[in-house]
Formats: C-alpha cells, sequence, structure tokens
C-alpha cells in the first residue's frame, strides 16, 4: 500500500478534535469518509470501518477498543472474503503481486495444509491468535491513520505503539443510533470496490457474502456452557423443559443487528420459539429476565462474561435495536405467539 494519496497512513498516533459535532455535521463526516473523494489502494478502511461497527458493544467504559479485538474481527473477514469467497482486496497489478494480507491468508492455509473452504472459526485457537497477530502487525501500519483521518480526526483517537482506539463518545452514540445505516453505507461502497477490481463471476451475491463474513454456524460451544455449567433447563421464552438434541441457541438481541457472538446475549431455546422468533425483538420484560439471568452468570462464574458487559448496557442496545429498525416484538403465549408493531 502506497500512502502517496491515501493520507494519514503513516501517523503513530491520533487524537479526535474535541468539538461540539451536530447531526448534520455527523451525516457529513461519514458521507464524506464513504464519498469518492477518499482513496482506496485496497480495500481494508472498508473492513476495519465493519470491525469497529461489530465490536462496539464491545468497547469498555472509556470506549476503547485494542487492535487484538478489532484485528480479530478483521481477520475473520479477510479470511472469508480472501480464502471463501476469492475476492481480490486490491487491482490487479502487473507483476500480479496481492497485498501483504492476501499474502498472509494464503501462507497458513499452505503451510498449515487446511482445506480452502474452511471458516475461520473452525480453526484451532492457537493458529487463530497467530494468524490474527500476522496481520494486527502488517495492517495496523496504514489503515488505522487512514480511516482516522478520513473521518476529518473526529472518529476515535489511536496509538499504534499501545495499540488501541479509543472511540469519540460523540461518534460513539450517533454510531450506535445509526448501526444499520451506516454498515449498508459501508457494504454499498465496499461492494462497489470489489466488483470494480475482481471478475464477474466471484462478486455474486456479494452484499449478502458481505453481510455474512462472520456469521458463525456453530454455536454449540454456548449450548454445552449454559446447558451444563450453568443449568439452563428451560426454553428461555416458553418455560418448556428443554429436550436433549433439541435445544436451539439463540441471539437474544438479533445477531443481524448485533454482529457479534457473546454469552451475555445467548439464550437456550425450544426449537419452535427459536424458529418463530427469527429476526425479532420479545418485550422488555424478558431484557430484565436475561438481566438476572447474567447477574447469575456472573455470580457463579463471573470470567464467562465479557468484563464490558453490564446491565444497563443490555437495556440501551435494547433500545438501540428498536432505534435501527426493529419494530416487531415477539411474544410467546399458551396458544401460539403475538407479533406486535411498536
Ligand atoms: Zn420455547
Amino acid at each position: 500500500m502506497k500512502g502517496k494519496t491515501m493520507a494519514g497512513y503513516d501517523l503513530k498516533e491520533g487524537f479526535y478534535i474535541k468539538q461540539q459535532l451536530s447531526e448534520d455535521k455527523l451525516w457529513s463526516i461519514f458521507s464524506g469518509m464513504f464519498s469518492n473523494k477518499v482513496s482506496h489502494d485496497t480495500s481494508y478502511k472498508y473492513g476495519f470501518f465493519k470491525s469497529i461497527l461489530d465490536s462496539l458493544y464491545n468497547a469498555d467504559d472509556n470506549l476503547v477498543l485494542t487492535f487484538d479485538q478489532l484485528f480479530y474481527k478483521f481477520t475473520e473477514i479477510y479470511w472469508n472474503l480472501v480464502l471463501k469467497h476469492h475476492l481480490r482486496q486490491k487491482a490487479k497489478t502487473k507483476d500480479g503481486r496481492e497485498t501483504a494480507l492476501e499474502r498472509i491468508l494464503k501462507d497458513s492455509l499452505h503451510r498449515q495444509e487446511i482445506i480452502a473452504d474452511v471458516s475461520f472459526e473452525a480453526l484451532a485457537d492457537d493458529l487463530k491468535v497467530s494468524i490474527c497477530h500476522k496481520v494486527k502487525m502488517k495492517c495496523k501500519e496504514n489503515v488505522v491513520g487512514a480511516l482516522f483521518r478520513d473521518s476529518d480526526d473526529t472518529l476515535y483517537s489511536f496509538s499504534k505503539k499501545s495499540e488501541y482506539i479509543q472511540l469519540n463518545p460523540l461518534v460513539y452514540a450517533f454510531m450506535t443510533k445509526h448501526k444499520k445505516i451506516l454498515e449498508k453505507m459501508n457494504y454499498f461502497e465496499w461492494a462497489k470496490y470489489l466488483e470494480k477490481v475482481n471478475e464477474e463471476s466471484s462478486t455474486k451475491n456479494l452484499l449478502n457474502n458481505l453481510d455474512s463474513i462472520t456469521l458463525r454456524s456453530d454455536l454449540s460451544i454456548y449450548r454445552k456452557i449454559l446447558f451444563e455449567e450453568f443449568e439452563e433447563h428451560e426454553c428461555f421464552y416458553c418455560g418448556k423443559e428443554l429436550k436433549p438434541g433439541e435445544i436451539h441457541v439463540d441471539h437474544f438481541i438479533p445477531w443481524s443487528f448485533i454482529k457479534d457472538d457473546n454469552l451475555w446475549n445467548m439464550v437456550l431455546s425450544c426449537p419452535q420459539c427459536n424458529l418463530k422468533k427469527s429476526d425479532r425483538l420479545t418485550p422488555g420484560v424478558y431484557v430484565e429476565n436475561l438481566i438476572q439471568r447474567n447477574d447469575m452468570i456472573i455470580e457463579q462464574n463471573a470470567s464467562q462474561i465479557s468484563s464490558s458487559y453490564k446491565n444497563e448496557k443490555l437495556r440501551l442496545i435494547y433500545y438501540w435495536a428498536k432505534c435501527n429498525g426493529y419494530h416487531e416484538i415477539w411474544t410467546p403465549g399458551k396458544k401460539g405467539y403475538t407479533i406486535e408493531k411498536v
């Protein structure tokens, strides 16, 4: 990646400008970030922005996200884009050289003799950690400063040496409220970029693929923890006893909104409730039930719940999901269920 046209890529650290930001100003900053005045040698700014969006609720009280957190997401995204979907991440050059990130991923694949369509989640933990480390060391050099500069120095403060970003609280509040729209803006420009640098045959279903690159197919670890360690033996929604072999793991706040797997958002349910609830919220009383459940887990084994989790944050995320278009409230009942629009 040459920085000639990409502003800010070589900054070692940056500090967000402390200033009042109106909604109009914030929209104009994000529109600018996704406009064609911003240069892209590779697709990495889109991937890094998605990593931030998908990690929003994992930020700590000071809105800090570590490079380890962000580049874990980032690596997962690119593992699936490059190796599973075979998408190039920059325009073809005369010498056919790929980006450093593409080389790191393909090298790990060859060295481990892994089959090409294996998903990132299926790799062994120590292998994931070592690949993420390589990606972080390479990619933090350019993308963190470049995205900072594209946001007119407003999105976050960062330090490459201490390896963190700290989100600007005003921007954070805006991002939580408009997460889905910002996600769509990012996908749209990202897809346009990928279509430009790839063959038509590899860009089939591109938007769907972008949206699902971090979707896990195997949530059985949560089933094991909740059923065995914390003895959840009843459906979280209807209270029916769970039968072995028919225990579903449900994202209480829909995955399509949160884009992340966290124990504090996972509940066990019967297949009927899981399938009928689908991509919807449930009434507020279930939020309070989940808070009680999480309190119980923290009391018994606090290490199972991320330290950035707070009861108040769960209530807020539920509220933010409503702000982001999750208007259907699903309620299980004795005779079936109801869906109400709010
Ligand atoms: Zn049920």
